[in-house]
């Protein structure tokens, strides 16, 4: 897996930017300042990615939701249950290529659990094309089904698991109605149970 991709939107990005740098002096200054505005807009947009790798073997101080119950387990033991990709997400908050992870462009009805302790997550019911590459939802499936802190560095809204704390991408304010909430999930952190 490759763990801090750069997506061809992002590098796609960036070429624009270049060129822009280079046309820069047949450029009037006001519409320079929107090219470039309209473009780190963009960048903020895709989202999901994640520049730097951290650990969470810190144990969690969050009291136990009875409903939900808690699992926790040694880094060793979730490296041994898990595939390597999910291992990296979950517990090490990588973040997957867009466009080439498992469920992006799933269409199947069904149930999205944690790839790491089973617990339902998100329903196909509130899946959407969000165009990032990454499975998309407006809402989880029951809203303490989810837990929401802020990353390490305080930017961004960080989607946890809340059963076993693993990563499972961010939520954003861009959202569609009702929510207007767009939850952009890494396919490794989930698995996809279809309806019988
Ligand atoms: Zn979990």
């Amino acid at each position: 897996m490759v763990k801090h991709p750069s997506p061809p939107f992002v590098r796609d990005v960036n070429k624009i930017r270049q060129t822009e740098m280079t046309n820069m002096t047949r450029v009037r200054p006001v519409v320079r300042r929107v090219i470039l505005g309209s473009v780190i807009a963009l960048g903020a947009i895709v989202g999901c990615e994640r520049s730097v790798m951290s650990s969470r073997s810190e144990p969690t101080t969050r009291p136990v939701d009875p409903e939900i119950g808690r699992v926790e387990k040694s880094d060793a033991d979730w490296k041994a249950q898990l595939p390597e990709e999910s291992y990296n997400v979950l517990r090490h908050e990588a973040t997957e290529r867009p466009f080439h992870n498992a469920y992006w462009d799933n269409h199947e009805k069904g149930a999205y659990v944690c790839a790491g302790c089973g617990l339902e997550l998100f329903s196909s019911e509130n899946k959407f094309e969000s165009g990032t590459g990454w499975p998309s939802f407006w809402q989880p499936v029951k809203a303490n089904h989810v837990y929401v802190t802020k990353d390490a560095d305080g930017s961004r809204d960080e989607v946890e698991c809340p059963r076993c704390g693993g990563h499972l991408g961010h939520v954003f304010d861009d959202g569609p109605k009702p929510t207007g909430l767009r939850y952009c999930i890494n396919s490794a952190s989930l698995k996809f149970v279809k309806t019988k």
